[in-house]
């Protein structure tokens, strides 16, 4: 959704709340498509400063479905999103200009670029479904939480056979 804030650019003072809406249906980065499974229309709250700052303010929670990194099933993951920006409208701080904004279109503002930028920043380093997830058999690709694969039974791990060793020679003194 995009919101035209040319009227609050040019009014002196005035204060505006606009309820908008997130029309973003995925996050889609580097990283891959993400869907967002949860959201909700917010209120964003402008301000303009005396001719010389904008300001945008607001809050908002949008749910994201991201892959477990071990067992790579998806896990609902909340982005609590606070907005705060101030632009500058005077024309000289150069870096917070309306131009240097990727969510600021001419006078428009880009509500879902807002809400993307915001969710870049904090987007996790790690997701798990639950600390202890066990993840997936490297061997077979069986998801470790729901079922027990026999391979580690036949043919175990190198790295496990050599504790196992130590572990047995330690029983024999
Ligand atoms: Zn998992
Ligand atoms: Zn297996």
């Amino acid at each position: 959704m995009r919101v035209e804030l040319a009227d609050i650019i040019t009014s002196e003072n005035k204060e505006v709340s606009k309820r908008v809406e997130v029309e973003l249906m995925s996050f889609d980065s580097k990283l891959g498509r993400f869907p967002i499974v949860k959201k909700a229309p917010f209120e964003l709250k402008f301000v303009n400063e005396n001719n010389k700052r904008l300001l945008i303010q607001g809050k908002t929670k949008v749910t994201i479905a991201i892959p477990c990194d071990r067992c790579l099933e998806d896990v609902d993951s909340s982005f609590s999103i606070v907005i705060d920006k101030e632009i500058d409208l005077t024309g000289s701080d150069e870096e917070n200009s309306m131009e240097v904004f990727s969510y600021m279109i001419g006078t428009n503002l880009d509500v879902d670029q807002l809400i993307f930028g915001e969710i870049l920043v904090s987007w996790p380093m790690k997701v798990l479904c639950r600390e202890d997830c066990k993840g997936i058999c490297k061997r077979c690709g069986a998801n470790l939480n729901m079922t027990e694969c026999q391979c580690q039974n036949t043919e175990p791990d190198p790295r496990m056979a050599a504790i196992q060793d130590i572990f047995n020679k330690f029983k024999e003194v």
